[in-house]
């Protein structure tokens, strides 16, 4: 799927994992550094493709790309798994401790699960396309929804269009169904 897909769906599911948490409070520094936890997490798979927006907005991004995506095994290898979805997850925890010093106020674990949630919904999304997700490696068997090949959704195509404007409209409904809740979110549960 495109980048932008994967931004809609980190932030739709992200919408839903903060929506079931009725205890959550979080400062409005923890709240946008999650939220930008939550898109990079979205599009952080796909570091293994030199063509990714995350590279192709650096300076010489293309050429790290590739030896980045070649040491990752390839498009949809390492980062598309259960094991990527680990061991990203251990170095996002790693640099979130490195980086907490400089952040005071910041809730890391909350901008850890973001990163999570985003990096998820990644895969779940990539398993409408064609080409499945190598969820189990090391078993090399990629796996898609439906099961039937020829009913998953080709990148950048209509199929895309069509699951975009879906999420679109079922947030659409969320948001309009919760309106009430969500400005309460925003007045009492983020603090000062
Ligand atoms: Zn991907």
């Amino acid at each position: 799927m495109k980048a932008r897909t994967h931004d809609l769906a980190a932030i739709s599911a992200l919408g839903i994992v903060v929506a079931a948490q009725p205890n959550l409070k979080l400062t409005l520094g923890t709240a946008l550094t999650a939220l930008l936890a939550n898109q990079l997490g979205g599009i952080a798979p796909d570091i293994d493709q030199p063509t990714a927006p995350f590279w192709r907005n650096l300076p010489i991004g293309g050429f790290f790309g590739k030896i980045i995506g070649k040491m990752l095994g390839g498009h949809r290898f390492i980062t598309h798994s259960i094991v990527g979805l680990v061991l990203m997850g251990f170095l996002a925890n790693l640099l979130l401790l490195t980086l907490h010093p400089i952040m005071p106020g910041i809730n890391i674990d909350i901008v850890w699960w973001a990163f999570m949630v985003g990096m998820l919904s990644h895969l779940i999304m990539d398993s409408f396309t064609k080409e499945g997700v190598p969820w189990f490696l090391p078993i090399p068997l990629k796996i898609g929804f439906p099961p039937i090949r020829a009913l998953r959704v080709t990148t950048g195509k209509l199929g895309e269009g069509v699951v975009f404007a879906l999420i679109l409209i079922a947030d659409a409904g969320l948001l309009g169904g919760h309106y009430a809740e969500i400005v309460q979110f925003l007045h009492h549960r983020i603090v000062y």
